[in-house]
């Protein structure tokens, strides 16, 4: 989709999330799928898919491969927190019915529209990769249910069955900024493959009884090559270009309503918007139907890409195939993940049970851990030795029993000590990275790299450009070497770096994040967070962004919670949404000349202190506005907001626990800090 047809997408799709919760962010909309495939990769798919489109037309009608049934095993992984969005068997079989109708045109179904019988049917698998008994569904406790969609990686981390053989779908609580789901197209990297929808719009009863199940039906669609029917507007060859289907009647923006709209008067003859099609954003009550060019583009993907899924070889080994009868009893099957395998001394390390068929009790064995067995499902097992250890679950649900080892599966390795403070990096060494400092760039595409067209000081800054960094979604790193935070002398030690951005559109909004670990990178804190205004230095502007001397921001963070770690990692982080250019320049950590002179002679006091339900902060002199930022003693920042340096301003505290906290009050290049206690 280009800038322009986006604009107009998003200004559309901002209505109805409005409506929905106006807490939502501007930029998100119900499916994910443009932002997340919106890259050349797909070019290559597309001609691909094509070609075949172009044989299967020439086909007479009933000739295998046009018109064949194809059956799709169907993996769910259920992503919970013990709540309800850990939903039911029944709630997960009643969306693979409505999928079942929506692309086979049952009729009697709500799938029985105007549309075709794509000849596609949906089987929840009955055989594992490994050929154990199952009900196709795998449920994991994880905090990773709240998704955020950079993070998808990580749910295939957890669990992921090969996706030549079933299509993998994950269902989570919440998707970030109210998204319903979102899926892959054919064609991508295997550990991408897959589909995440919120489990409270799957199925039609349970958590999904006010829902249609029409996420699942439309976001399977882009998982089988298909576009939004608005895909590019109104388009020039209404069969060379929009939704590359000729039968799907051109359409300038998406409708959120089932109201009759005609937005391209270029077809011939001019007929409606399709709002009864899947692949509009319309309600799931006015849909109903694919085109028989539709159904041609997913016979040609499951003809050119998806080849092994539907074989007859495949849906005997998953237990698909019509004449397959499963055994009166599936009985449990161990298994068992962590997202943290390699770990320092002392570390914790969190087990997820990834048992198959419903285990009711679990017995682990942890050489080398701390407690060395449990009996709970997920535990929380510290190691404090080098080396690498086995872990032993045996599951059972009373009446069958199962057990797994993973040989080494978890490595200690020693912390260390990091290098001493100060650090300090401006990047005019000209040599990108520079020493000691990684670049993560997990989608191998576009990246931070060296700048010499803006920078604070000397020749070098660097940058990431978001423009025509089109993964939406994907994180890239800046990574600085392991710290020893006890080298630090001083009273208050700091983080500083400069940073400058503009927008190409007031719509998207890129992310930095700064990151900080103490435990070699196992969990991180966020200790810094700026997007849409607060992470803005420049004017918007379609063309790449170059700041002047006036449009770079400094980001100072307090770091004192860590004083007494020895091995402190921090990373700054870039999400994109397709912005401009972000720019990084003078990382500086534990300077202990420098900060103080960035002290303003602000005159304010904060009382009560101890408090216990409000804090007012009192100015009796200068009038800049400031930013507030409260930060509790681990680090994590708790509550962030902007004031005007006058007078007297309550900020409610009552929701924080009590301990020590760290006020923090930062200007145009000022800063004062002050401890606080909240006591209950
Ligand atoms: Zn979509």
């Amino acid at each position: 989709m280009n800038s322009l047809t986006k604009s107009i997408f998003l200004a559309s799709a901002l209505l109805l999330v409005s409506n929905i919760n106006k807490a939502q962010s501007s930029t998100n909309n119900p499916c994910y799928f443009d932002e997340y495939t919106n890259n050349n990769s797909i070019l290559q798919t597309e001609a691909a898919i094509q070609a075949k489109v172009e044989i299967l037309k020439k086909l007479p009608v009933n000739k295998a491969g046009h018109d064949s049934s194809k059956t799709i095993p169907v993996v769910i992984h259920v992503l919970h927190i013990g709540g309800a969005e850990n939903i039911s068997d029944a709630q997960i079989q009643s969306q693979i019915t409505i999928m079942n109708e929506d692309y086979g045109k049952i009729a009697g179904t709500n799938g029985d529209g105007n549309g075709v019988d794509t000849k596609i049917r949906f089987c929840l698998a009955r055989i594992d990769p490994n050929g154990n008994c199952t009900n196709g569904i795998v449920r994991i406790y994880s905090t990773l249910t709240n998704h955020k969609t950079y993070e998808r990686a990580m749910l295939k981390q957890l669990s992921f069955w090969d996706n030549t053989k079933y299509m993998n779908i994950y269902l989570v609580k919440s998707i970030t900024g109210g998204v319903l789901g979102y899926s892959s197209f054919p064609g991508g990297p295997p550990d991408e493959d897959g589909m995440v929808v919120r489990s409270n719009v799957f199925g039609n009863i349970g958590t999904a009884a006010s829902s249609l199940g029409r996420t699942a039906s439309h976001e399977i669609g882009h998982w089988f090559g298909l576009y939004h029917t608005f895909n590019n507007g109104c388009g020039v060859d209404l069969c060379l270009d929009g939704d590359y289907i000729c039968d799907t009647p051109p359409q300038a923006t998406p409708s959120f309503n089932c109201n009759t709209l005609n937005t391209c008067s270029n077809d011939v003859p001019d007929v409606n918007d399709q709002k009864e099609n899947y692949m509009s954003y319309t309600p799931g009550s006015c849909k109903d139907m694919f085109t028989n060019g539709q159904k041609l583009r997913i016979q040609a993907t499951l003809d050119t890409i998806r080849t092994i899924i539907w074989s007859q070889t495949n849906l005997i080994a998953t237990g698909c195939d019509s004449n397959y009868t499963a055994p009166t009893v599936c009985g449990v099957v161990a298994n068992f993940v962590t997202l943290t395998p390699v770990v320092c001394e002392g570390n914790t390390v969190n087990f997820m049970d990834i048992s198959l068929n419903d285990a009711t009790s679990w017995q682990w064995t942890f050489p080398g851990g701390t407690p060395a067995t449990s009996i709970v499902e997920n535990p929380s097992i510290t190691y404090p030795t080098l080396g690498s250890y086995d872990v032993t679950l045996v599951v059972s649900d009373g009446s069958t029993i199962d057990s797994i080892t993973i040989p080494n599966y978890i490595v200690v390795s020693t912390p260390g000590v990091g290098t001493a403070l100060p650090f300090s990096e401006n990047f005019d060494s000209g040599i990108f990275p520079p020493q000691g400092i990684i670049i993560n760039n997990f989608d191998g595409g576009v990246t931070w790299g060296l700048d010499s067209a803006a920078s604070v000081s000397g020749n070098y800054s660097i940058k990431i450009d978001n423009y025509i960094n089109t993964n939406y979604g994907s994180s890239d790193e800046i990574v600085l070497p392991y710290l020893d935070f006890t080298s630090f002398t001083g009273t208050n030690m700091f983080m500083t770096f400069k940073w400058a951005y503009a927008r190409s559109d007031p719509s998207f909004s890129d992310e930095m994040i700064v990151l900080l670990s103490t435990d070699c990178g196992t969990n991180f804190n966020q200790i810094y967070y700026r997007t849409g205004n607060t992470l803005v230095t420049g004017p918007t502007q379609t063309t790449p962004f170059i700041p002047d001397s006036t449009q770079w921001a400094t980001a100072t963070i307090l770091l004192n919670p860590y004083l007494s770690e020895q091995y402190v990692q921090v990373k700054i982080v870039n999400i994109t949404d397709g912005g401009n250019n972000l720019y990084i320049d003078d990382i500086n950590i534990g300077i202990t000349t420098g900060i103080e002179m960035l002290e303003e002679e602000v005159q304010f006091t904060v009382y009560p202190n101890p408090a216990s339900d409000n804090i007012v902060i009192d100015f009796t002199k200068f009038s800049a506005d400031k930013t507030i930022s409260i930060y509790n003693s681990i680090g994590k920042l708790v509550l962030s907001k902007m004031i005007s340096a006058k007078g007297k301003h309550t900020i409610l505290v009552n929701h924080f626990s009590s301990g020590i906290y760290y006020l923090v009050l930062e200007g145009s290049g000022t800063l004062n800090t002050q401890k606080i206690i909240i006591s209950k």
